[in-house]
């Protein structure tokens, strides 16, 4: 006879379903389906956990976001940020929309260069890049975005030496009204370092200045922080052209855009609070378009957006190790995927749904991973329902940043699927195992033998 379960009752705050004092509405609904696949099967096939990824959603982010900006300004171009997620199959997804790659390091360069994309579509930015990356890349005709003068002098050495002539925007950092300022990328623009560097590339024989780039931050919740950037990048653009008599050719806002996720601490949800694309679409395009430019002279207008383009795309399915009591008599529920493969529930309170319908009893709890490690944490508290051991749950708005920052520790990284625009499950990660672990290690010969003997 199979042993019924019980649980001890226990004494809860009301919670009606809307936005209550103690907090927001309760998860009770379960996600039975990603797409039109259920999560059951998704499991079944490829195991728990494992990240999911919808190519549709990633398609309507995108053309969504082209459309808010291409509708208000004449030519726009995205470029799709590597490392907020840079599985091939993903990049490839956003190179077939149209948009070109923003690489920060030698290996995201040569991604892109692997997934297609021709050396002049590719902008290579980030304060690390080597004496040879800087020539592959001006041999390519890339887009070099510098970062310090260091850099800068080195590319000069090397463009005179090897007679190149690379194509170069600087990136400029400035205070945008937002604290801390993020001041340790870039040329600075109020304290005239930035108009430096300027005049000593147009004085250059051996660099073409062609942009001017910034990236202010990232989950900017101000669309005037953009504004004031654009303005700057403006003036300096103006400037170039009424004393060099330079048309500079593209203006480069960078990312930041916020996802809907909820920061931890925030009172409202994400959904309820972050400004959408288009709040910060017409802060940038106001104005550059209002800035006086001619029509011939108005610079191409790049984003680098990342964050906002991927998060909602994807998915974290899961199952349910155990569920136990804590000594205050909180309950805890452990889930087979912890920090280690959620990174981002460092700093976001993520939704978490069930994935099977269950009763109405609901109750504040923690998710923990499965790590041993007290650091393991998913959601400090959470209002869900009772989850038994083999459950299953759903992780959403994990798209960006999880599967480049996700750490090899404890656990093996899992699979990861992309839905396709049909509906079919692809693995475009294959879990990894113990050979691919210890691929790269060696033992030294002494310690070869068996050390018990
Ligand atoms: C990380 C990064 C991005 C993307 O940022 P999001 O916040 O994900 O939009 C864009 N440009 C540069 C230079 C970056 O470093």
């Amino acid at each position: 006879m199979e042993k019924l379960r019980y649980e001890r009752p226990i004494i809860k705050k009301m919670n009606s379903g809307l936005m209550n004092k103690f907090g927001t509405r309760t998860e009770f609904e379960p996600v039975t389906h990603i797409e039109s696949v259920t999560v059951k099967s998704l499991i079944e096939n490829f195991g728990s956990p494992l990240f999911v990824i919808s190519e549709k959603q990633i398609r309507r982010n995108y053309q969504n976001a082209t459309r808010i900006f291409k509708t208000r300004y004449p030519k726009v171009q995205f470029a799709w940020s590597y490392k907020t997620n840079y599985m091939n199959a993903v990049c490839k997804v956003f190179h077939q929309e149209g948009s070109w790659a923003e690489v920060v390091s030698g290996f995201e360069y040569q991604k892109a260069l692997g997934n297609g994309m021709p050396g002049n579509k590719i902008i290579f930015n980030g304060p690390d890049k080597t004496d040879e990356q800087l020539i592959a890349a001006a041999r390519n005709n890339s887009l070099i975005h510098i970062d310090h003068f260091d850099e800068l002098y080195s590319l000069i050495r090397l463009s005179e030496a090897n007679n190149l002539k690379p194509r170069v925007a600087i990136r400029v950092n400035m205070d945008t009204g937002i604290y801390p300022k993020w001041d340790r990328f870039g040329f600075n623009f109020e304290n005239g370092q930035a108009w430096n560097a300027i005049t000593r590339i147009i004085n250059s024989d051996h660099l073409d200045l062609v942009g001017l780039h910034c990236h202010i931050g990232t989950f900017m919740l101000s669309p005037s922080a953009y504004a004031v950037a654009a303005t700057k990048l403006c003036e300096l653009t103006w400037s170039i052209k009424e004393k060099f008599n330079k048309t500079i050719q593209y203006i480069d806002l960078g990312g930041g855009f916020p996802s809907t996720n909820t920061l931890k601490g925030a009172y409202l949800p994400g959904s309820d609070t972050v400004p959408s694309i288009d709040q910060f679409a017409d802060a940038i395009t106001d104005v550059i378009l209002g800035y006086g430019f001619k029509h011939d002279d108005l610079p191409l207008l790049i984003l680098e957006t990342g964050r906002a383009l991927i998060d909602d795309a994807g998915f974290l399915l899961g199952t349910v190790l155990a569920s136990k009591r804590l000594s205050d008599g909180r309950r805890a529920t452990i889930l087979d995927f912890g920090v280690n493969s959620l990174f981002t529930s460092f700093w976001y309170d993520h939704r978490v749904s069930p994935a099977q319908a269950s009763g109405q009893h609901t109750e504040d709890m923690v998710l923990y991973g499965p790590l041993c490690m007290n650091i393991d944490i998913v959601r400090e508290s959470i209002t869900m329902p009772l989850l038994e051991k083999g459950n299953h749950l759903v992780v959403h708005q994990v798209g960006a940043y999880n599967m480049t920052q996700w750490m090899q520790f404890i656990t093996l990284r899992p699979n990861i699927v992309l839905i396709d625009t049909d509906n079919n499950p692809h693995v475009i990660r294959k879990a990894e195992t113990l050979e691919y672990l210890e691929a790269f290690e060696q033992v030294p010969e002494h310690l070869g033998h068996n050390p018990l003997k």
